[in-house]
């Protein structure tokens, strides 16, 4: 969609987003918006889909419905490969599901594709042309635009950041391998280490929010996660040289725990890479929705 209405959803383990978005060139206006849970069942969740589809198409006119989705999407964008946090979507063809029910044209992308192509097209940074996203929640995941154009690879699932072994031998992943990025730094993973070090359970959120508060076990405890962030996050800017890495997703909504990490990263990137910028997303949530109506 290059002008014009689209309804809208960014659909997550948890969490069903959705709103009515108006483009006009790289200008948007949220027209609408709602939060719902997630419902259990691939049944349940294209009813609860379809309800929302009536209560915006009664009071809005949109031909087009975009989805941002947390898993695997296949090439043609149209079916949910794997998705591991809304498992009955697995191998679901949403699109046509969708399309035989309102009649709009459907499009289906991966959640981290969508906040990297939202801020592309929107956000502060668009004008940049060597760009690494990284959105970190449940996991890390990430996608690279370079030389102006996105790299999403031959199967449409590049930027799986956070299966980057940065510990040898380290934590076992659901992967299946062993030290991978995000069993070191995501929302579980915080959560874990930090009840396995102080036997205190303590949400991801709260560590951040007391730590930026100066609570010096937290305080202390973000900057040693931060240094497992830093690990990976020079592999990626000494691979791949970009001008800016953008970083959005749960775990960035303190947007000041960036201060825990930028003192590590010129120790860890080539000398030639320092230069590199490394900011917060500029529409944080939003992201997500908007890329979903871009197609
Ligand atoms: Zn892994």
């Amino acid at each position: 969609m290059k002008n014009g209405k689209t309804l809208a959803f960014d659909i997550g383990g948890t969490k069903i987003a959705s709103a009515v978005v108006e483009i006009s060139g790289s200008d948007y206006k949220i027209l609408d918006y709602k939060k719902n849970d997630t419902p259990e069942g691939h049944n349940e969740i294209v009813a609860k889909i379809l309800e929302l589809f009536e209560f915006y198409k009664g009071k809005y006119n949109f031909k087009t419905i975009g989805f941002s989705i947390a898993g695997q999407i296949n090439l043609k964008g149209d079916t949910v490969v794997y998705a591991p946090n809304i498992q009955s979507l697995d191998n679901f063809k949403l699109a046509k599901a969708i399309e035989q029910k309102t009649n709009c044209k459907v499009f289906v992308r991966n959640d981290v594709q969508c906040f990297a192509l939202g801020e592309d097209r929107f956000g502060k940074h668009k004008e940049c042309d060597n760009v690494i996203f990284i959105a970190i929640g449940t996991g890390i995941g990430g996608a690279t635009k370079v030389n102006g154009k996105f790299y999403f690879g031959q199967d449409n699932i590049a930027g799986e950041f956070g299966h980057m072994v940065i510990v040898k031998d380290g934590l076992e992943c659901a992967c299946g391998r062993k030290g991978c990025w995000e069993r070191y730094f995501s929302g579980p993973a915080m959560e874990e280490m930090y009840e396995k070090t102080y036997g205190q359970k303590k949400s991801a959120r709260e560590i951040a929010e007391s730590a930026l508060r100066g609570e010096k076990k937290d305080k202390e405890f973000m900057i040693e996660a931060s240094k497992f962030f830093t690990t990976g996050l020079s592999n990626l800017i000494n691979i791949l040289n970009p001008e800016i890495v953008i970083l959005g997703g749960s775990m960035f909504k303190q947007k000041s725990i960036l201060k825990f990490m930028t003192p590590y990263i010129p120790k860890k990137v080539l000398p030639s890479a320092r230069k590199t910028k490394i900011v917060n997303s500029s529409l944080e949530e939003k992201a997500f929705l908007l890329g979903a109506v871009i197609d």
